[in-house]
């Protein structure tokens, strides 16, 4: 397991070491070269869980160009820094020890200029250049082979209350900074962006757009607020480190902020829940790779999480619900069987084996079913679970049911009856796309949401899209990103 090597490492890391932003030596930290060492190792599980969303090189270029600009201007401008954008309908961007920052194409996807994107980017630059990761690694439960269960089926806020049952992928990524860690990060983050030439209004405007966001119940801003704080008190830290920049030099407030050059690069984006690999349509999955199409079952609604190829789980969070998960089968070599490798997964998590059975696809294909239960802290779940093999890959499918069941409560069996495998037709389920246009004079944001998903009851999604508050008026001939769906926690 290679998870369980990391752990190893990281408890021999923990040395002695100065920290480059305070020029303090630090107790707790590992050192520079074991930094990039767990970086290293850890970067291609990332790729591996999340993947590149690569479709527009130009995308992946302007990450990497905004990234080197401020990392050169960093505490340690002498890392190997690398940017990569996943593949993620999330909102989230990530760091890992010894210089690899992560932005999802779901949090650029809802930036509005370029300075929006540095802000975001210098933020987790800053985590990186302060070592905060390397600090608070020791603390971290690393997954074995990632399954990544409770948090996901549940959502973050069960993610307590099922307690051991939560695996989180890629641990490293999800590493908690504390309060003072995320403070630091956005005064640092500020002051290196604005070194690098932004405007440090565009990490104002970042975080105002994210807490316009937050406003809507959207699951796939959650995670972000789970890894950082209340953006309202960070608008307040950023404000407050701007006017101190500013009284040093006042011009720096005055760069301009471009928005239609950058909204235009993201003309074709996939939009919504929907990514490279798995196209999700009227609340149907479309997975391109093993042409699995399932639709939501009624009250249910289909999304991607990272490490996941999708989840189906009910509008209102119930505790339940079901995830495909895709897994390298080298990561479970020494195992006699694929199913013997997922039992004693589900067996580390602290489930316990109730039976066996199968259950057939609307397709025709059967797959081994397993039945598990497992104690959490709000009462006994029931959990069951099967595989199959295709080419390098494992495909793992979960489901997660309170045992107290309601009436709505679905067990794996019914959501695999529904499935159909058919390549052919997934691959050709487009994935919805953001569409740019320039805006009209005395346009209205109903009148854009007609025109980009034909739904007027979108435009409160599609005005905050665009950072602007709904209702607002809109500008006559700016770039304004129209798209073709809306995620359904964004309505
Ligand atoms: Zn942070």
């Amino acid at each position: 397991m290679r998870r369980v090597i990391l752990a190893a490492t990281l408890l021999a890391a923990i040395g002695c070491a100065t920290n480059p932003v305070t020029g303090k030596r630090e107790f707790n930290i590992v050192s520079q070269e074991q930094e990039i060492a767990l970086g290293l190792q850890a970067h291609p599980q990332v790729i591996e869980e999340f993947g590149i969303y690569d479709e527009k090189p130009d995308l992946n270029q302007m990450v990497n160009r905004i990234g080197q600009r401020i990392a050169a201007v960093s505490d340690r401008p002498n890392l190997q820094w690398h940017f990569t954008l996943l593949d993620s309908p999330v909102v989230n961007a990530m760091a890992l020890p010894g210089g690899y920052v992560y932005v999802t194409r779901g949090i650029v996807e809802r930036m509005n200029s370029e300075d929006e994107l540095a802000g975001v980017i210098a933020h987790e630059i800053s985590h990186v250049a302060a070592r905060h990761a390397a600090r608070s690694m020791s603390q971290q439960q690393l997954a074995q082979i990632g399954l990544v269960l409770g948090s996901i089926v549940a959502g973050p806020a069960a993610t307590e209350a099922f307690g051991g049952l939560v695996q989180l992928g890629a641990g490293l990524l999800f590493t908690r900074y504390s309060r003072q860690q995320e403070t630091q990060a956005d005064l640092l983050g500020t002051a290196y962006m604005t070194e690098a030439g932004y405007n440090p209004r565009g990490a104002e405007n970042m975080l105002l757009a994210l807490q316009r966001l937050d406003k809507g119940q959207s699951s796939g801003i959650e995670r972000y607020f789970i890894d950082h704080p209340d953006p309202r008190k960070r608008v307040g830290d950023v404000r407050k480190e701007i006017a101190a920049l500013e009284s040093k030099n006042p011009s720096i407030g005055t760069t301009r902020i471009d928005r239609s050059p950058f909204v235009r690069q993201l003309d074709g984006v996939i939009t919504a829940a929907s990514t490279m690999q798995t196209t999700i349509r009227n609340n149907t999955v479309f997975n391109r790779r093993y042409g699995i199409i399932i639709t939501a079952p009624s009250g249910w609604q289909a999304t991607s999480e990272p490490g996941a190829l999708f989840v189906l789980a009910p509008q209102k969070a119930t505790g339940e619900g079901f995830i495909a998960q895709e897994i390298a089968l080298r990561q479970m070599q020494q195992y006699p069987s694929l199913q013997s490798a997922i039992r004693s997964q589900l067996q580390n998590m602290g489930l316990q084996y109730v039976r066996s059975g199968t259950v057939s696809s609307a397709t025709g294909q059967t797959f081994p079913v397993d039945l598990w239960r497992g104690a959490t802290q709000s009462g006994t779940v029931a959990v069951e679970s099967t595989q199959f093999a295709e080419g390098e890959n494992a495909v793992v499918f979960l489901s997660l049911t309170p045992e107290q069941r309601g009436s709505s409560a679905r067990d794996l069996a019914s959501i695999v009856q529904r499935m159909r495998f058919d390549r052919a037709e997934a691959r050709a389920a487009e994935p919805p796309r953001i569409r740019v246009a320039t805006s009209r004079a005395g346009e209205t944001w109903d009148e854009l949401a007609q025109r980009a998903t034909g739904r007027r009851e979108d435009a409160s999604a599609i005005a905050k899209l665009n950072g602007f508050d709904y209702p607002s008026s809109v500008p006559p001939g700016v770039a304004i990103k129209l798209p073709q769906d809306v995620a359904p926690d964004d309505r």
